[in-house]
């Protein structure tokens, strides 16, 4: 049957539902297709589940940490796994339904659960059913990638989406991928109870990060009893009794890692091998990313691309923000642009990091001529009082225009406290603007215009 609508939105991720929302709103007949969890990754086995978890896992750190701050607790401190994941499930499900109702109710808006499929520029297919539209957007997001390392089809292993299901306390938890998700992950556990081993292949954690971030994560990390194996240039799998067997050199000294769990937290792919993008001209760069332009146009009239599967951004904020600037050059005449928007983004391990615009390394490698400014959190009140003065903050600004170039937050709070910062960058004001300003006492925040009033050139 051909049915036909004035929009099609592919895949109900953290854009996709409001675009439907929108423009249901500005009197278009809309379908949205699902192949799975509405809501898609964030909502069902990404942020909002991790956070949780990470929730859970600062609760078990505080108790343990209970004696430093005068709080006996009688007894040994015990974390309930299943109760963990049920808390977990609850979160997730209170969001995945609003998602699901929200959009089952939606006034002028088909829902489809299926897998769609582009069949030409202006037609997909869904549960044997073709639809029409002169308008195709597609949120199809990514799925976590694992590479074909030797030994990994003898192995059970776990990713991001199968840990999501884990209700008992790996005795130890093997993790391969020292970035973003795999250290949230490493620290948790390791709070949960188990025993974490994180192996990078790289000579450091999060290594798009500078280095004094990446020693600094590392040291958090390693203080809380977690194995950090950098430089596993070689690696491959294997099974023995039950356990997985990680060798991590090639040389005849072979060193091995034996554990009872395997996470590969290595990286992330778009869901665009099974889109039929090749039936529509839609054209994709290398990786499988649909290319798009500063619009979100992909090289086919009539389709757009947004979030993650467009490779310009891998957050639900990039994601949501690629809805609102679609939205604004469809139905507002306002011309807001991908290339407008300034890097953020979070590494939610505690303390967390905040970062925003560009790090020392590109800074240095733009040759601006720059200040930069460091303060430890050792120094800040706030952080003091509540005894977690882990981590430092770093401010970087342009010599000549007096602009925030760009900042790095790793410290209590770094996580909110970075966007006054981030704020001053949209406003487009130099940095002596927040310098002057008078903020709250106690607080993280009160310290930036310290921070800010002791700049140094950048060497
Ligand atoms: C463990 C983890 C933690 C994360 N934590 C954070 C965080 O703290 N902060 C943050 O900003 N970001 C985080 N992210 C990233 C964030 O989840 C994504 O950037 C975000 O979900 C945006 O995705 P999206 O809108 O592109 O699509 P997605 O959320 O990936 O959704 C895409 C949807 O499309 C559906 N779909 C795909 N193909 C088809 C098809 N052919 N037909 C029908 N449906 C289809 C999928 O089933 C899915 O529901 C995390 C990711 C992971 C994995």
């Amino acid at each position: 049957m051909v049915q036909k609508f004035d929009a099609i939105i592919i895949g109900t991720g953290q854009a996709g539902p409001s675009l439907a929302q929108r423009m249901t709103q500005e009197g278009m007949k809309t379908a949205i297709i699902e192949r799975k969890l509405f809501g898609g990754t964030c909502v069902n086995v990404g942020c909002i589940p991790t956070k949780a978890l990470v929730a859970s896992a600062r609760a078990a750190h505080m108790a343990r940490r209970g004696g430093d701050f005068g709080v006996t607790i009688d007894g040994h401190i015990k974390v309930d796994m299943k109760q963990v994941k049920a808390r977990k499930d609850a979160i997730v499900k209170q969001s995945n339904s609003g998602v699901t109702n929200w959009l089952k109710t939606m006034e002028n808006l088909t829902v489809f659960e299926g897998h769609g499929r582009l069949e030409s520029p202006g037609s997909v297919r869904v549960n044997g059913d073709t639809l029409e539209a002169g308008k195709i957007i597609l949120n199809v997001g990514g799925r976590a990638t694992v590479p074909d390392i030797p030994g990994i089809q003898d192995i059970e292993y776990l990713t991001n989406s199968s840990i999501m299901d884990v209700d008992a306390l790996p005795e130890h938890l093997i993790i391969v991928g020292g970035s973003y998700i795999g250290l949230e992950f490493a620290q948790m556990y390791r709070r949960f109870g188990s025993q974490v081993t994180v192996i990078q292949r790289g000579a450091r954690l999060v290594s798009r990060e500078d280095t004094d971030i990446s020693e600094a994560v590392r040291e958090i990390l390693e203080n809380e009893g977690i194995d950090v194996r950098l430089n596993t240039k070689c690696m491959k799998f294997s099974r023995q009794d039950g356990k997985v067997i990680v060798s991590t050199s090639c040389e005849e000294s072979n060193e091995e890692i034996v554990g009872s769990h395997l996470l590969m937290a290595i990286g992330r792919r778009p869901n665009t091998d099974d889109l039929g993008l090749e039936m529509a001209g839609v054209e994709t760069d290398e990786r499988g990313f649909i290319i798009v332009d500063d619009e979100l146009r992909t090289s086919r009239p009539g389709i757009w691309a947004i979030g993650d599967a467009n490779g310009r951004g891998a957050f639900t904020h990039t994601s949501y923000n690629d809805f609102e600037i679609l939205a604004a050059n469809m139905f507002d005449n306002d011309p807001r642009r991908v290339s407008d928007r300034i890097t953020a983004y979070g590494l939610f391990i505690d303390p967390p990091l905040g970062r925003i615009g560009m790090t020392e390394a590109q800074v240095r490698t733009s040759g601006k001529k720059a200040l930069v400014g460091k303060m430890m959190m050792a120094r800040v009140g706030r952080a003091r009082e509540r005894s977690e003065t882990q981590g430092f903050m770093k401010v970087l600004i342009d010599a000549e225009s007096e602009r925030i170039l760009g900042a790095a937050i790793l410290g209590i709070g770094g996580d909110e406290v970075v966007h006054s910062l981030l704020d001053v960058m949209y406003a487009d004001a130099p940095y002596t603007t927040i310098q002057r300003a008078m903020h709250i006492h106690p607080t993280v925040t009160e310290l930036i215009p310290t921070l800010l009033g002791d700049l140094k050139p950048l060497e």
